[in-house]
């Protein structure tokens, strides 16, 4: 892999410290502490009941399914879970959380001391190492309308799960700090704890910055970037991060600690607020909730449900014959993966890759299509990487063989057949047609003998005329080198 330029080389004499916090929506079909559905309403406030509407008086019931998901999180980021563990109330008024506190976890969160493997840019395998994952609800949203001094609250996302997920600043470079947030990514969507969708909001990471010179024993004053909805940006504004808080301390001005947005616009962050410290928001324990017990036998149910993880799963593809580049393609989406393998179940030809990641992610791109979409199901095309290796046709014609199978579904078969694209593969046919070619064709027989070597690729057009495209090119040149 090649190295990825970033400003921090320009700094030789400064070293980097990032912590990440990922808010995690999670998959449950209902809200978190009521039965209202998760993630509905289309018309703002339709999706709401007492409950996540924060009425006074009404009494929380804690959905079970979501510390089962967020059991299978910690298990997935080799998390200790704590057996008892604690929700409290965290103050802030904001118009978006009518009951003037969001339920969270402070001292005892379900989860604690995990890491997450990445891959360092020369392959090597460094541990991000977790605080924690603590399990809280989402606040409603505010709209401020446009053009107007009107502000709307929309209360349908209050209530729903989310995990907070609490990474060490042991994040050194913008390299990595991508490379962390597309491997949790992928954890969430592999365990199925959450869809992933970032324009949605369902994976919203918050990024702690901070630089310090390298001799510095104390780690700088870090500003928070929140809330940025793609990888590409936040690696963009955590440059943009470093170059300004760089030129801060070498104009020897302080770095206030504060939260910060990125503007897409104008690719530079913005100071938001001046960040809240934890005592400002007045934890106190959730009266209303009992504590959250967890035994042994529920951490091993959860664990029996975990799937082989992204991770393992990357390594195990590169020892079973793939690149490190392949194996991350293919790893990267679940459903990608499940396909390979399904596909290599039933062929063991060195060409599937190749197919996929060229042919079949080409087709989707090119038709704005899912896999599950596609015709062309890994039965198929196992199978039509068989007709290829067996000879039974020529790569142009398996490339016609795939649209025609994506597209409508036929057996790949059927299509050979209908389509007469069966190679003229042996040996006795083609060498019937070369030895007719080459008499039919005296003076360039000459020509060619006398040393006018490209008169070579006349007599292969020519055979290949013949054969209508349909001869095995590598046949065909053996012969006519052993004729001519
Ligand atoms: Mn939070």
């Amino acid at each position: 892999m090649s190295k990825h330029v970033s400003v921090l080389d320009q700094y030789p004499d400064y070293a980097l410290n990032i912590g990440i916090e990922v808010h995690v929506q999670l998959t449950t079909a209902s809200k978190i502490f009521c039965a209202t559905a998760n993630g509905g309403g289309t018309t703002p406030n339709s999706c709401i009941c007492i409950v996540c509407a924060g009425y006074p008086g009404v009494l929380p019931v804690l959905n079970k399914n979501v510390p089962n998901l967020a059991i299978l999180a910690g298990l997935a980021t080799n998390c200790q879970i704590t057996r008892r563990s604690i929700f409290a109330r965290k103050h802030y008024f904001y118009p978006d959380l009518p009951k003037g506190y969001q339920v969270t976890q402070a001292d005892e969160p379900i989860c604690t001391q995990g890491y997450i493997p990445i891959v360092l840019e020369d392959g090597s395998i460094k541990k991000i190492r977790l605080i924690r994952i603590h399990i809280e609800e989402d606040a409603g949203k505010n709209i401020h309308a446009a053009g107007t001094n009107e502000s709307f609250v929309d209360l349908n996302r209050a209530g729903t799960p989310l995990l907070e997920i609490v990474s060490y600043p042991d994040i050194e470079s913008t390299y990595e700090a991508k490379a962390y947030l597309k491997a949790l990514h992928q954890i969430v969507r592999y365990i199925g704890v959450c869809t992933g969708n970032m324009d949605e909001g369902a994976f919203r990471a918050d990024t702690n910055i901070s630089v310090r010179k390298k001799d510095a024993t104390e780690m700088g004053t870090r500003c928070e970037l929140k809330n940025i909805n793609s990888f590409k940006f936040i690696g963009d504004a955590v440059e943009y991060e470093i170059e300004r808080q760089i030129d801060m301390l070498e104009s020897g001005q302080k770095i206030v600690q504060q939260t910060r947005l990125w503007d897409t616009q104008q690719k530079v962050t913005r100071a938001m607020r001046s960040k809240e410290e934890a005592a400002d928001y007045r934890y106190f324990p959730e009266p209303d909730l009992p504590i959250l017990e967890i035994d042994d036998a529920w951490i091993e149910r959860m664990r029996a449900q975990l799937p082989e993880l992204p991770f393992a799963k990357a390594q195990r593809l590169v020892q079973e014959g793939l690149s490190a580049y392949e194996a991350d393609i293919i790893v990267d989406d679940k459903d990608l993966a499940d396909y390979y393998e399904a596909a290599r179940a039933l062929t063991g030809s060195k060409q599937l890759v190749n197919w996929i990641l060229r042919d079949l992610l080409g087709y989707l791109k090119e038709h704005k299509m899912d896999l599950a979409q596609c015709c062309m199901t890994p039965t198929y095309m196992a199978h039509l990487m068989d007709l290829l290796d067996k000879g039974v046709i020529n790569a142009a014609a398996a490339k016609e063989v795939f649209a025609a199978v994506a597209a409508t579904g036929q057996h790949p078969d059927d299509v050979v057949k209908e389509k007469g694209l069966q190679q003229i593969g042996s040996v006795d046919e083609l060498e019937a047609i070369v030895k007719a070619t080459i008499a039919a064709y005296p003076e360039q027989v000459a020509q060619y003998r006398s040393g006018k070597d490209k008169m070579f690729g006349f007599f292969v057009g020519q055979v290949m005329k013949d054969t209508k495209g349909k001869g095995n090119p590598a046949i065909i040149n053996d012969l006519l080198k052993k004729n001519l």
